[in-house]
């Protein structure tokens, strides 16, 4: 299935939930105690025709419209530490929000800062060492870049040699789904970092140029830092999928991570992200490891609300993703109930294996 076709699956799913007016009568069963909203970057809208990322990004505008509309609803924005205190207290007289960005983008402080501010909203990035290093390959937005700038990508990788058309949009719209398949699930992380280095090169694609124009360097952490509202939290060393890593490699991406933090930044991160952040990118191994590495709390991808029984896991945390393919307010409103999570969930309220 196309992600084409998967969307308008999701998107018609969720208006029949909304229109049907079914989401308000669930809420009471399936609206938690708090909820983590997620996202990656905050951009202007772009109307390149070719954006297989755009799901990474959402629009100041749109960030504004769910912080005014989450406030509305009577959820109170708290910071990840005030998060921590009430799930380890048991302190739920009130429903909360906590604002996350995942990688640690340079928009999180050009763009998205600004409307935190304008709202007072407190939020936390959780930015991956290597990134902000320039070190880390990006692969994902790599790919984008060498489809977006030619119209065939070569491959001549270990075993690999082939051609892959990519001369309209929707030759590279197929192109980065067969490619991104190939490089993020059949390869394993240390092949798929080979294989992106290969195709960059090929294609005269500067990787450590790309990570620096997109991301923040440890001086933008420290700015960022320095925000009263802001919270710097940790996303491993080379933004790995720790559970497809062994054991020691998952510990060391972590640990190594902590360390790193905690001399650029003068402070040992508290909280932590699993890099990609589903099922098989985070499994209760890794949060046993995030546990015994000290982490207050650690956050998956996988979807759903924060309920009491989440104290005994607060290194397994799922969030609500604000997704750049359904920025409209009702899905937020959706999500916020709960509605879909616990379709999607069949009403379990824990996810933690
Ligand atoms: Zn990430």
């Amino acid at each position: 299935m196309t992600n084409f076709w998967k969307t308008l699956g999701y998107r018609t799913a969720m208006d029949v939930l909304y229109f049907s007016g079914v989401h308000r009568m669930l809420a009471p069963l399936t609206r938690g105690c708090g909820l983590l909203y997620m996202l990656h970057r905050v951009t202007p809208a772009r109307d390149e025709a070719f954006q297989p990322n755009a799901f990474l990004e959402v629009t100041p505008e749109f960030l504004e419209e769910v912080i005014v509309d989450t406030r509305a609803a009577g959820v109170e924005f708290v910071s990840i530490t005030e998060a921590h205190r009430r799930l380890v207290e048991g302190d739920f007289a009130g429903r909360f929000a906590v604002m996350t960005l995942d990688d640690g983008y340079q928009d999180n402080l050009d763009v998205a800062l600004p409307v935190f501010r304008r709202h007072r909203v407190p939020f936390t990035v959780f930015a991956s060492s290597g990134i902000a290093d320039g070190s880390c390959e990006l692969w994902w937005l790599a790919l984008e870049r060498i489809i977006a700038e030619n119209s065939a990508v070569r491959i001549d990788f270990e075993d690999q040699r082939k051609t892959v058309q990519a001369g309209t949009t929707a030759e590279k719209d197929a192109a980065y789904v067969q490619l991104c398949h190939w490089i993020g699930y059949e390869l394993d992380e240390h092949a798929q970092r080979r294989a992106i280095r290969a195709l960059a090169r090929d294609a005269g694609l500067d990787l450590r140029a790309l990570c620096r124009s997109l991301a923040m360097d440890w001086d933008g952490l420290r700015r960022l830092k320095a925000e009263p509202l802001a919270t710097v939290g940790a996303h491993t060393v080379g933004h790995h999928a720790v559970a497809r890593m062994s054991e020691a490699e998952a510990r060391a991406q972590m640990a190594e991570d902590v360390a790193r933090h905690e001399a650029e930044l003068g402070e040992r991160p508290q909280f932590f992200a699993y890099p990609y952040g589903g099922k098989q990118a985070a499994g209760a191994r890794d949060f046993a490891i995030a546990a015994d590495l000290g982490f207050k709390l650690a956050v998956t991808t996988r979807p759903g609300q924060i309920f009491p029984c989440h104290r005994e896991h607060l290194t397994a945390l799922p969030r609500v993703s604000l997704n750049g393919l359904y920025q409209k307010r009702r899905y937020v409103e959706l999500l916020r109930g709960g509605a879909p999570f616990a379709l999607y969930n069949g009403f379990r309220r824990l996810d933690v294996a």
